[in-house]
């Protein structure tokens, strides 16, 4: 297959969004981004065919990382989707929380871009 994959990214950060939009562009992935947790439902909903990992912050106001990992890791149509979810340094509950919900891996922020083009290629290819 070389058709490409689709990265959503979620995160309540504009320059986390931004740096991760551009690192992911360079890689030639396509990219969808938004800012909250609801907004990542919407378009899991719509696109979930399309996208093949997300990249989802765990804090945002509103709707967390944890709920919206929760809800695509218990919905069959949705459920097939890689999520990593984006965690600070040294929290390690946020790690054993979101291994709990499904969560498929970790990125610890802040990250190099070429980390996270290996950790993405990686995942996709595994
Ligand atoms: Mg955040």
């Amino acid at each position: 297959m070389t058709e490409k994959k689709t990265i959503l990214i979620v995160d309540d950060e504009p320059d986390i969004v931004n740096l991760t939009e551009k690192f992911l562009k360079l890689g030639d992935f396509n990219t969808i981004t938004c800012n909250n947790g609801r907004d990542a439902m919407e378009i899991v909903k719509e696109s979930h065919n399309e996208i093949g990992l997300i990249l989802l912050d765990i804090m945002m106001p509103g709707t967390s990382g944890y709920s919206v990992l929760k809800e695509i890791k218990t919905n069959e149509k949705y459920k097939h989707i890689i999520v990593v979810l984006f965690t600070v340094k040294s929290f390690n509950e946020d790690i054993q929380k979101g291994k709990k919900l499904g969560a498929d891996a970790y990125l610890t922020k802040p990250f190099s871009g070429k980390e996270l083009l290996k950790f993405v290629k990686d995942l996709l290819t595994a």
